[in-house]
């Protein structure tokens, strides 16, 4: 399986890697890392959405700091809110979040527009837990780069209804735009210092992430999938 020689250069790499089968066992294997009297933070992530584990946490009583749920992020009236918790996020015990991308040699490879996924993901959470469907592992950094801005962006630009030049093309023009997502690029090489970090990797397709090479109907699928998890955000 490609996803057990991610997870060797993931631990290669000083990362703590989990493999699992499904979307059940990765709710399993973060329920049984995340203590149930804990505080949780909420990076935005379809994946995480799309595993189910915020209901689950929620139903065993542990708190969740979720600037991203349905409910601050459609309501312009909830933007103090959402920044706030946002901030927030950074006290927390544990980062839940997603990943757009990981190498073959290990290595996590994120854009975001605003930054607070990623710098949480570095420092301030002592702990991160960062969930990957196997339909994220690319060859390289570039190969990495390359997709989000090709791939990634374009259509997560459409679906959430940003005025880019990529959701009208599908195509990075290294834009000026006021909407622009590519604001903050990280690649984690290596563990940082100060942050306990586990890998689960699925090997099951989620998030949004494929290679145009791919069959149509696992793309669709994925597309699907995603959008199920994924609404118009206010502009704030
Ligand atoms: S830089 Fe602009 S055009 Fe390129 S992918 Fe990002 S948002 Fe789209």
């Amino acid at each position: 399986m490609q996803v057990e020689a991610i997870s060797r250069a993931l631990e290669a790499n000083n990362f703590d890697a989990h493999v699992v089968k499904s979307r059940a066992a990765a709710n399993e294997a973060m329920l049984s890392l995340i203590p149930r009297d804990t505080t949780v933070g909420v990076g935005d992530s379809a994946t995480i959405r799309q595993i189910g584990i915020l209901e689950r946490l929620v139903k065993r009583g542990t708190k969740l700091l979720n600037p991203f749920s349905r409910e601050l992020t459609t309501d312009p009236s909830k933007r103090d809110v959402r920044h706030e918790l946002s901030r927030a996020v950074f006290t927390t015990n544990v980062l839940i979040t997603g990943t757009n991308a990981v190498t073959l040699d290990g290595k996590l490879v994120n854009i975001d527009a605003v930054g607070n996924r990623v710098a949480a993901m570095i420092f301030g959470p002592k702990e991160v837990i960062i969930v990957v469907g196997r339909n994220k592992i690319v060859r390289d950094v570039d190969a990495a780069l390359h997709r989000i801005k090709n791939v990634i962006a374009p259509y997560h630009a459409r679906t959430k209804d940003f005025a880019t030049p990529c959701a009208r093309t599908g195509r990075c023009s290294d834009c000026d735009s006021l909407d622009r997502l590519c604001n903050v690029t990280t690649i984690l090489e290596k563990r940082p210092w100060r942050t306990a970090m586990t890998i689960i990797l699925v090997d099951e397709d989620l998030g949004l992430s494929w290679d145009e090479t791919w069959p149509p109907k696992r793309i669709s699928k994925i597309k699907s999938n995603y959008e199920g998890v994924t609404w118009v955000f206010a502009r704030a």
